[in-house]
């Protein structure tokens, strides 16, 4: 029987997923187009914006793929023509399945000053730049301005906000500098932090991040940022590092091709999370209950793949049922919040059972000991500067 040409457009956790799990089923040719070569394991991400080593937070795409039978191929998707079943970035790719997964982008809400001035922590780059920036602040400056603006109070900003403190303390201790007092705020517009989840949940996060050290600004709404620092309705911030972790959109790629979408731009999908015949739609692009979870990601790209294999060899097919993740949140050294089921635990243990389900999370996509590999790299203390030692 000839191959079915699957092709999976983005390299994030839904696609990777797709293509691993289709790797093992027969009668497949899988093409994994991405813009981006490595995997970003984003769960990690704070930690390579506070020190911490790039290979807890990126996988090579190599790596992952080596004796694999599966095309990997650099480029970014930009159209599709429906009609010929192709899609096209600097190349043209044919289907005859179509796989899209291609993540969530940065919004601004049309802030002004924001676009421009501030930092983020959506990819490597991102995060390696807001490092180096507070790390040439400390060194290099003279009178450094030791403000730091940290705008959302979901799991990215307080995750970020609880590792600073810690991250500013190890650059002036590695370069023998003299300890000065730091600021870091946290900024929600929502009256308290993680509105998405439990008051309890919210409440246990915003004392550890006070115990921090972290001031709390609940209920304001950011309106401009300058290069003096942040304005609200009423007053403002003053500072030169204002980090945004505060709003995504969908990718523009399903507007700017005409698929349907819901009130949150999210792509409406059917009980196969199909958005078309012969086109899936997974992860945080698809109007799925659990959306915006790297768990609901892994799930769906499980789902697509068993049912591209059950249509293939003429079984009936499964609905698409959604999975309840579990929701941790790293505050700090040695101490996260936990969400699991009717679970809830702060503190040490969370911390303990977040750690094991990253390990969980990076094998997902590798060999016990290549996980290991990652999974430690986000462990421990550094004793050198890492931003002077180049890594
Ligand atoms: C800082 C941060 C921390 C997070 N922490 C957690 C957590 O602790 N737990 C959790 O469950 N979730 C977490 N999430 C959410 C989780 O990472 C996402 O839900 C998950 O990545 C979604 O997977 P995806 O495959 O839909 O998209 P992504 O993983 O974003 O992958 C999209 C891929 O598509 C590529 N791409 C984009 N455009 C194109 C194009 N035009 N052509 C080709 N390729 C393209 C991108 O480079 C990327 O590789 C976090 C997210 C962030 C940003």
């Amino acid at each position: 029987m000839k191959k079915q040409k699957v092709v999976i457009v983005g390299g994030g956790f839904g696609g990777i997923k797709t293509a691993l799990e289709l790797a093992g089923k027969p009668g497949f040719s899988v093409t994994l187009i991405s813009d981006c070569d490595e995997f970003r394991y984003y769960p990690t991400l704070y930690l390579a914006a506070t020190g911490g080593k790039r290979a807890a937070s990126s996988i090579p795409m190599a790596e992952i793929f080596s004796n694999k039978n599966i095309a990997v191929v650099r480029d970014s998707i930009k159209s599709i023509d429906r009609k010929s079943k192709t899609v096209r970035g600097k190349s043209k790719y044919e289907y005859d399945f179509l796989v899209l997964a291609l993540g969530v982008v940065t919004n601004y809400f049309g802030i002004k000053g924001l676009p421009e001035l501030s930092y983020g922590i959506k990819s490597m780059e991102d995060a390696h730049e807001l490092r180096d920036h507070i790390h040439k602040q400390l060194v290099d400056d003279k009178k450094p301005d030791l403000n730091y603006v940290i705008i959302g109070g979901g799991p990215t900003g307080v995750e970020l906000a609880a590792a600073l403190p810690h991250y500013i303390r190890h650059i002036m201790a590695s370069h023998g500098l003299h300890k000065s007092r730091v600021n870091i705020d946290l900024v929600e517009a929502a009256p308290r932090l993680m509105p998405r989840m439990p008051k309890p949940y919210s409440k246990a996060v915003a004392k550890r991040l006070r115990q921090l050290g972290v001031k709390l600004y609940l209920g304001e709404t950011v309106r401009s940022e300058t290069t003096d620092g942040l304005y609200f309705s009423e007053g403002n911030l003053k500072s030169k590092t204002v980090v945004w972790t505060a709003g995504v959109t969908n990718h523009p790629f399903f507007s700017d091709n005409d698929f349907a979408v819901n009130d949150r731009g999210k792509v409406v999908v059917d009980e196969f999370l199909a958005a078309e015949d012969y086109i899936y739609v997974i992860g945080d692009n698809a109007d799925t209950p659990f959306s915006g979870m790297a768990q609901t990601a892994i799930h769906d790209a499980k789902f697509v793949a068993d049912n591209l294999g059950r249509l293939r060899a003429g079984r009936r097919l499964r609905s698409y049922k959604p999975a309840q993740p579990a929701y941790a949140t790293p505050v700090g050294p040695s101490w996260a919040a936990l969400l699991w089921g009717r679970i809830h635990t702060f503190g040490w243990l969370g911390w303990v059972l977040r750690s094991a389900a990253d390990f969980i999370g990076y094998r997902d996509f590798e060999s016990p000991i290549k996980a290991s590999k990652h999974w430690t790299a986000g462990f421990g203390e550094e004793k050198n500067c890492l931003v002077c030692s180049g890594s």
